[in-house]
């Protein structure tokens, strides 16, 4: 039979087909369908040498002419710094300007290296650029929300190989993140308590779900997974922003990430798949009742009329046995 689970997050219920699931291997993909890539190509704009294809860079990390990280403004961007962001109105409708910064991170020089395979310290560097970028950011009192997030791979949502993160900042904070700030302020109301770090609690009790734990931090399947191997990465220091990750919790998280990555990519085969940090809005960075955490979704599976419908999500696959897998996975 399958199982209804509500998220205790979102409140959202997501049916975990246990019948219809697929073992844990069977989502792996055959890797010779990925073209092997070259550490350089003449074609890409993120690889050194064609500097001059990007706008001009927002950060440069490392020596300028044999640089570790850039930062440069999206060339197709999302939002953009013009104008301002006050709302018209006509009748029911609502709009302002397309206000905003859009910011691409080339995570490194080399054109085939991605997470997994990074030195700890490149790791390590690349997140304190994500939290220079997000400081940086947040200086513009318009800015409401800093989304970090990578998609990697063409189902993922990019057809660029070259390892980048994109940095989205927002005027607006938008009812999908406000939902979840709601609930949590709800169960803080209630209880006294945060509700991520009692899931946390919650989870490291039951200890199926958990894929590792280090001193800092919790990589988990979570209960009511939406998707298919959706891993969360989770600070066991309570901060609602990732804006204030300590230097010693960055350090951890560099070779803790990688290895969950790594874990992906050997279990599934190179998946396509999206990470997200999530993090309060900017005003609420020091609330006491939301947790910052990564969300990783490898993209197994597509949304269909049933969910676009709904808004249930259909997992395939059981979390209890997708964390068991990654658990036994050695890297
Ligand atoms: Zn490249
Ligand atoms: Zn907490």
């Amino acid at each position: 039979m399958s199982e209804l689970r509500q998220d205790p997050t979102t409140y959202d219920w997501v049916i975990i087909a246990k019948e219809r699931a697929r073992r844990p291997h069977d989502f792996k993909r055959d890797v010779s369908e990925r073209p092997l890539l070259p550490s350089r190509s003449d074609d890409c704009p993120f690889c050194p040498g064609n500097e001059e294809r990007t706008p001009a860079a927002a950060a440069v990390y490392g020596d300028p002419d044999n640089w570790n990280i850039r930062v440069v403004p999206n060339k197709f961007p999302a939002l953009t710094p013009e104008g301002d962001t006050t709302r018209e109105e006509w009748k029911l409708f609502r709009k302002s300007r397309g206000y905003g910064k859009h910011e691409v991170v080339i995570e490194t020089p080399v054109h085939n290296k991605c997470i997994p395979f990074m030195e700890d310290d490149h790791v390590a560097e690349l997140l304190k650029v994500y939290r220079d970028r997000y400081h940086a950011l947040k200086k513009d009192p318009n800015v409401k929300i800093i989304l970090i997030f990578k998609n990697h791979g063409l189902t993922a949502g990019t057809s660029l190989e070259h390892p980048h993160t994109q940095i989205v900042a927002s005027p607006v904070v938008p009812p999908f993140i406000r939902r979840r700030f709601e609930i949590a302020t709800q169960h803080f109301d209630n209880t006294g308590r945060c509700l991520y770090c009692d899931i946390l609690h919650d989870e490291h009790q039951s200890k199926d779900r958990i894929v590792k734990e280090t001193p800092y931090f919790t990589a988990l399947h979570p209960f009511a997974s939406h998707y298919p191997f959706e891993t969360w990465i989770m600070p066991k220091l309570h901060s609602s922003s990732f804006g204030n990750i300590l230097e010693v919790e960055i350090g951890e998280l560099a070779g803790f990430l990688k290895e969950i990555l790594l874990k992906l990519y050997v279990s599934l085969g190179d998946p396509d798949y999206n990470f997200i940090i999530h993090t309060s809005p900017v005003d609420d960075e020091h609330k006491t009742y939301y947790l910052w955490h990564i969300q990783i979704v490898p993209k197994l599976t597509f949304a269909a009329g049933f969910e676009l419908g709904s808004g249930i999500n259909i997992n395939t696959a059981v979390p209890e046995e997708t964390a068991a897998f990654m658990r036994g996975i050695k890297v």
